[in-house]
């Protein structure tokens, strides 16, 4: 803690881009308390002439909400409310609350409290980040009936421009909050892809989660800088550091600024030589934003996240109608989808626990054990295909019989859809993903059978160097610019190549723009990554000579580590692109070194030598300074 002022600096998890410095606004949402009440006979048609009000009272306030957010938001951020407006319909049908209360005689809250309770109790634990956000949803839906049946208001107005601190804000809060001018969010709870985060994205709002009981050590009027890019909220901030976060907030700006420019120009270095941007993908929702960011198409569609929303393997005709509309909406661009991936972490509740799932019946070893339901896939994909925007790969494949297996099914599947005369694009590209450290052995045998390789880091990284990807304890070790990676980088794809086949890679790696111009330099094709970081990898590319990469990437496959490999490149990107670097490291090249140190999270763990203090300040843990 600072004695001048009496700083503190919170680590928390960056929600959403951008610095904002003001007072705060310590939010406290109202509780709903319900106590459960026993209805006399002839109390119950009036309770249900209560519940029906709230009902309707509560549908007319959705329907505010679902055309403010129309009006303010793009139209995914939109269809959260939407949802919640058909989650009401789901409340009153599925449940029969009317039948329960007629039955049990109980008071209407305390119903609609024990559904959600049971919800809750199903979905309790699920790692699923769509299905915890569909249970947060209905709890919002559910406490607003509850609230309307106890007449009560919320108040979610701030006189002035404030910074929101709040243990936890809902969908419709931070919407509704945006009306009052607010300048950042900052939250104790929820992660990086929640509904709320994704608002503030929207909204252009910055954000900050995760801070770890930050709000119960704030007060109103404090003054707060919140750093959305880094995660980190500093209350009452010394002199020192208000200068450097307004210096900072003025370069971010510019810096935006340069990149929105970029949106519509091509992917090619300043000596002409040309790659491909695109996108990782896992909802249609993503679709809209995927498209503003510049993306030529979608490098990796997860398809597996329609099992998980699920539950269980998705029909024929489901997954048809989700590739079909993202084939749609993306076209003419392309969407690579990969085949059902489910295992590792991605759980599969039929199946037998396993000790190592990450070395178990994980993506096409699974599917080929069950070929029905990999037919199955590839129909849908095929009908799907009929625009010819839409390409096909296989995770997790580790050798040529393998591949042939898939490949003897593929060719199966579209013999049949031959016979019965239904359409597909009978020259879809297929390609293999890169993720099994055997793969890249046989990589030439691989290439010969199919049009491309797609690299991914994820995966190969952590079976490289056997280091669990999700393993905190070694992440230290999980290390993407190790010499080993970067020369299996090389043979992957001076191997495609050789073999005619192009070469993308669709691991986190590829979006990561310290290693940009290496991978450039490398030979790499296609980059595939999380869209918001498109802008960034682009004006690196579109600044750099070819030939200049070609050059680093071969003096970074003489180095012995991966520290001496990360700090080369970054000496490169310092040289050549201070504005970025500055941006990336939280560096701030005009102050006098005296900085708030810290590194997106997903960057710490790339780097090999970070002592357990810096680690420590960016594992989301309350610091003080
Ligand atoms: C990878 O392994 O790099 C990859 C892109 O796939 P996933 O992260 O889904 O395993
Ligand atoms: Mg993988």
């Amino acid at each position: 803690m600072s004695e001048e002022t009496g700083e503190r600096i919170f680590n928390g998890l960056p929600a959403a881009g951008g610095i904002a410095i003001g007072p705060a606004f310590v939010y406290e949402r109202e509780e709903v308390f319900v106590s459960e009440r026993v209805l006399t006979p002839d109390e119950v048609d009036r309770e249900i002439l209560l519940l029906n009000e709230a009902m309707l009272r509560t549908r007319q306030e959705l329907e505010r909400i679902v055309s403010f957010a129309r009006k303010k938001l793009d139209d995914d951020a939109a269809k959260i409310f939407e949802s919640q407006l058909l989650m009401l319909e789901d409340i009153e049908m599925l449940h029969s609350l009317e039948r329960r209360l007629r039955e049990e005689k109980k008071n209407a809250d305390f119903l609609i409290y024990d559904e959600l309770k049971r919800y809750r109790e199903m979905f309790d634990g699920a790692k699923d980040i769509a299905l915890r956000e569909r249970m947060a949803d209905l709890d919002e839906v559910g406490q607003r009936i509850m609230r309307n049946l106890q007449k009560k208001r919320l108040h979610l107005t701030v006189e002035g421009r404030h910074i929101i601190i709040s243990e936890q804000l809902t969908p419709s809060d931070t919407l509704l909050f945006s009306r009052n001018d607010v300048l950042g969010y900052a939250t104790d709870t929820g992660g990086i892809a929640s509904h709320a985060a994704i608002l503030s994205r929207s909204l252009k709002i910055p954000a900050v989660t995760a801070m770890q009981g930050a709000s119960k050590e704030i007060r109103t009027g404090d003054l707060v800088i919140l750093d959305g890019q880094h995660g980190i909220l500093i209350v009452n901030p010394t002199e020192e550091h208000q200068r450097e976060y307004e210096r900072k907030s003025s370069r971010i700006e510019s810096l935006e600024a340069e990149l929105a420019e970029l949106v519509d120009l091509p992917c090619v270095t300043t000596d002409g030589h040309k790659v491909e941007l695109s996108a990782n993908a896992e909802f249609v929702d993503e679709l809209e934003y995927i498209i503003t960011q510049g993306s030529k198409g979608i490098g990796l569609y997860r398809t597996e996240h329609l099992y998980i929303a699920k539950g269980d393997f998705p029909s024929e005709q489901e997954q048809f109608i989700e590739y079909s509309a993202t084939a749609q909406s993306m076209y003419p661009q392309t969407v690579i989808f990969r085949t059902f991936d489910i295992g590792g972490d991605k759980h599969l509740n039929r199946g037998i626990p396993e000790q190592n799932p990450f070395l178990g019946w994980r993506g096409i070893r699974m599917m080929l054990d069950e070929p029905d339901l990999f037919r199955q896939q590839f129909r849908a994909i095929l009908r799907a295909s009929t625009m010819k925007n839409i390409k096909l790969m296989f995770p997790m494949i580790s050798g040529l019989s393998e591949l042939e297996e898939v490949l003897g099914i593929f060719e199966e599947v579209k013999l049949e859809l031959r016979d019965k005369q239904i359409n597909f694009d009978e020259h879809m590209e297929v390609g293999v993903m890169i993720e099994v450290p055997s793969a890249i052995f046989v990589a030439d045998e691989l290439a010969k059978r199919v049009d491309f390789f797609s690299i991914g880091t994820n995966d190969l990284v952590q079976y490289l160097m056997a280091v669990d990807r999700n393993n905190e304890l070694i992440a230290d070790l999980y290390q993407e610019f190790h010499p080993a990676v970067i020369r299996a980088l090389k043979t992957i794809i001076d191997t495609g190549h050789r073999n005619n086949i192009w070469v993308g890679m669709c691991g986190e790696m590829a979006g990561n723009p310290l290693a940009t111009v290496l991978l450039l330099g490398l030979g790499l094709d296609e980059f595939s990554m999380v869209p918001s970081v498109i802008p960034e990898v682009k004006k690196i590319i579109r600044s750099t000579n070819y030939e200049d990469a070609q050059r680093i990437a071969h003096q970074a496959l003489q180095l012995p580590t991966s520290r001496k490999v990360r700090d080369f490149l970054e000496a490169y990107v310092r040289e050549r692109q201070p504005q970025m670097m500055a941006a990336l490291l939280n560096d701030d090249p005009d102050g006098d070194g005296n900085h708030v140190s810290a590194l997106p999270v997903s960057r710490i763990a790339a780097d090999e030598d970070h002592g357990p203090g810096d680690a420590d300040s960016d594992s989301g843990k309350k610091t003080e300074d």
